[in-house]
């Protein structure tokens, strides 16, 4: 059973962010702390209406690509589960950028979809990282999202082998450089307890899916959660999709 005690999530004020939020807060026994991190706190008006509803909701600016926030997020969670440690990162916050083909690059676009997808997660993993070895050393137990996780949304889209259609010259190649970091900090973790896989949460009708996209957030994030909830060490260091499976890189 999915039950990890304390969870945070980037992303978290729309989209699959804000779905995850709604779904931990759902499950037969919720997280006792959940942090919800978004960039602009003051208008996350839907996490703010959660939070009225149920107090483990902790709403906590952080735009990923700003070192600032991200000591200044790691330090509240610190405060605030302090020996508890973190059981569970969910690095969801991304972005893409429309008319990507060559002819139409440029610099910025690309360094921004680098900064978000890749550069910023891994540096709010590297500032967490205390808290989730904390959690991975209190719990005598098979390795699991309960106990020590890192799970990183990444996309089918990173993936090399599945690349089909070309283009998105920003965004397939942050998602697949996303994916390497998976693997690495996979390989750097493998025998301290935390498990690290990359999650692709299918095509779905988001800010960056889309309208046409097949998944609603709900049915996209009730896939993700099963996933979860399965996580092993067989399936750490993989790129897996939403209902499941191996995904090649
Ligand atoms: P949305 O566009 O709906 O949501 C993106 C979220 O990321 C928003 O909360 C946005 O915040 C946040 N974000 C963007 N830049 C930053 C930043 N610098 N710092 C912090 N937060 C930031 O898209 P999704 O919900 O679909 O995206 C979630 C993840 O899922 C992404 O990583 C995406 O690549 C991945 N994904 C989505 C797929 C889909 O079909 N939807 C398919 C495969 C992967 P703000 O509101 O402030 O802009």
């Amino acid at each position: 059973m999915l039950c990890p005690r304390v969870v945070f999530i980037t992303g978290a004020n729309r989209g699959l962010g804000l779905e995850f939020v709604r779904q931990f807060l759902k499950l037969g026994n919720p997280p006792d702390h959940l942090f919800a991190t978004c960039r602009d706190p003051e208008r996350a008006e839907e996490l703010k209406i959660l939070k009225k509803e149920d107090d483990r909701i902790q709403i906590i600016k952080l735009d990923v690509t700003s070192q600032t926030d991200i000591d200044a997020a790691a330090r509240q969670v610190e405060d605030r589960v302090g020996d508890r440690g973190l059981n569970l990162l969910i690095n969801n916050a991304g972005m893409t950028r429309k008319r990507q083909y060559v002819g139409n690059l440029n610099r910025d676009h690309l360094l921004e979809q680098f900064d978000t997808n890749v550069i910023g997660p891994l540096l709010v993993t590297q500032s967490l990282m205390p808290l989730l070895l904390r959690a991975a050393s209190l719990y005598n137990e098979p390795d699991s999202c309960n106990k020590a996780a890192i799970v990183n949304i990444s996309s089918i889209l990173g993936s090399i082998a599945e690349n089909k259609s070309g283009g998105m010259y920003g965004y397939r190649p942050s998602k697949a450089a996303m994916n390497m970091v998976t693997k690495s900090l996979h390989e750097e973790l493998k025998n301290k307890g935390i498990l690290v896989a990359a999650l692709h949460p299918g095509w779905v009708r988001t800010g960056i899916g889309g309208p046409e996209a097949t998944l609603s957030p709900e049915e996209s994030i009730k896939d993700c959660l099963n996933v979860l909830s399965k996580l092993s060490t067989e399936k750490s260091g993989c790129l897996l999709s939403n209902n499941g499976d191996k995904i090649e890189w």
